[in-house]
């Protein structure tokens, strides 16, 4: 077996008092969509988050591609190739969508900048179209594809995406998780999609983790999970 790009071991967080995750394991191979489903409050921001740094792991380690960067600060983690779309987007929304996505490429060599500019907008002509307008006009539609694209600026090797769907319409999400689909098809790029909409993110993925109270409940290839009756009762039934 390859090492895998993504191997988080025993993971735990904490705010204060309250762990939010309770020894959590995961393993993501290059090339591999995979998803984190659960309900509100399971602890999948704190996952990602805490793959970025904060909240700072209080046990457990996170390996990229076998090197521990449990705990790093963030921008190391960012140079050493993870990129996050937070969840609610969190684009800059003074600066013009070109400025966003001049952000995201700050870690990375300015020579690839036109080349990986020109395929953000080739992915979603909709940036193109409004690159001088600030990211706060943009709808929130555009603003998710923005923070898609800027987290894409800066060439990462896993790509992690935190509700991409939320709030959004459902044409708007088919339209955001076909992006996905084609820039894992096309780039072989690695994602690990939290989502709370699980059927369409199970539909996405090729495996998946179901996360609850802290703790990986259940773990297996998107098509066991859609086919699970627990999963269907707590996560899939009137999504
Ligand atoms: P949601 O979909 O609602 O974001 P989630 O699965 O992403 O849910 P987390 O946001 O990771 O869950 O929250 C996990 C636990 O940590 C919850 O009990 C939550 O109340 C708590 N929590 C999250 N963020 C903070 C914070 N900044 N301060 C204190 N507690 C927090």
């Amino acid at each position: 077996m390859s090492t895998p790009l993504l191997k988080i071991e025993g993971l735990r967080a904490a705010y204060g008092a309250i762990e939010a995750l309770r020894g959590v394991d995961v393993e993501i191979h290059a090339g591999e969509i995979v998803t984190l489903i659960g309900a509100n409050g399971a602890g999948k921001s704190t996952l990602l988050m805490s793959m970025c740094g904060k909240p700072k792991p209080t046990a457990g380690r996170i390996l990229l591609d076998g090197q521990d960067i449990t705990g790093l600060p963030t921008h190391r983690i960012m140079r050493m190739g993870v990129a996050q779309s937070p969840e609610g987007r969190r684009i800059f929304p003074r600066m013009t969508v070109l400025e966003n996505l001049r952000m995201g490429a700050v870690v990375t060599d300015p020579a690839f900048f036109d080349e990986d500019l020109e395929r953000a907008f080739a992915m979603f002509p909709r940036l193109k179209e409004r690159q001088h307008q600030r990211g706060g006009t943009l709808s929130g539609g555009e603003q998710q594809m923005l923070a898609i694209a800027r987290a894409l600026m800066s060439r990462p090797r896993l790509l992690l995406l935190d509700e991409p769907s939320l709030g959004l319409a459902p044409i708007i999400v088919r339209q955001i998780f076909q992006v996905i689909r084609e820039i894992n098809a096309s780039q072989g790029m690695t994602v690990f999609l939290v989502e709370q909409n699980a059927y369409h993110a199970l539909k996405l993925a090729h495996r998946g983790y179901v996360l609850a109270g802290g703790r990986v409940q259940m773990s297996g290839s998107s098509a066991d999970l859609l086919g699970n009756e627990e999963v269907r009762a707590a996560y899939l039934e009137g999504g």
